[in-house]
């Protein structure tokens, strides 16, 4: 039987709520594990992306992954990975206020019924898209902010690394931060179980 998140990828594929649906191959809902503790939100499809049918899987997903599997010791199947937008902008130009609030309901859904313990916001798009306000990614990562259930972590999208080799440190500190509080995450009944991740 369709999972409740299946049956929002399934309407999802058909939509036509904002312009981005003109130019798309497809539409790009999000990949991963349903029930992971660890979310990733990134801007939007890009080229690949909208090819495969998946996000984050151009250069910059190639970076993601390294760093999901060097500092956290994970894969993309361990934890969820999604968009802001659903679908690729035409010459990856910057998804537009309309086209982010027309997309919204969907993240909120995948929010909702993955209910992750940390959702990280790769970007200023993602970052401003979950926690409601305009950010400069610089300024604000770093460290959690809790929101709803779940823990936001800000860091810089990988595509930002790939331009500036220099962000790097910060990026794995953040991934660092975010395998912290992955481990602190115990349930009180739990304490005297070996800290995993997953
Ligand atoms: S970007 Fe989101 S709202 Fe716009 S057409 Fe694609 S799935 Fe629908």
């Amino acid at each position: 039987m369709m999972t409740e998140l299946e049956r929002i990828e399934k309407e999802a594929s058909t939509c036509v709520k904002c312009k981005l649906s003109r130019a798309r191959t497809q539409v790009v809902f999000g990949v991963g594990n349903p029930h992971a503790r660890l979310l990733f939100i990134g801007e939007a499809p890009g080229f690949y992306e909208d090819q495969q049918g998946e996000p984050f899987v151009g250069a910059a997903g190639k970076l993601l992954d390294r760093t999901i599997n060097d500092v956290l010791g994970l894969s993309r199947k361990d934890v969820y990975i999604t968009n802001v937008v659903k679908c690729r902008p035409p010459n990856n130009r910057d998804p537009e206020p309309d086209e982010i609030e027309a997309c919204h309901p969907y993240l909120q859904k995948q929010l909702e019924l993955i209910s992750p313990v940390i959702v990280c916001a790769l970007g200023n798009f993602a970052t401003r898209a979950i926690l409601g306000k305009a950010v400069n990614i610089s300024r604000i990562r770093g460290k959690s902010i809790e929101k709803n259930n779940y823990l936001v972590v800000p860091t810089y999208h990988p595509a930002a690394i790939l331009r500036n080799g220099n962000l790097i440190d910060s990026f794995q500190g953040d991934f660092k931060l975010m395998k912290k509080l992955l481990l602190e995450d115990r349930k009180p009944e739990k304490v005297s179980e070996q800290p995993t991740l997953f």
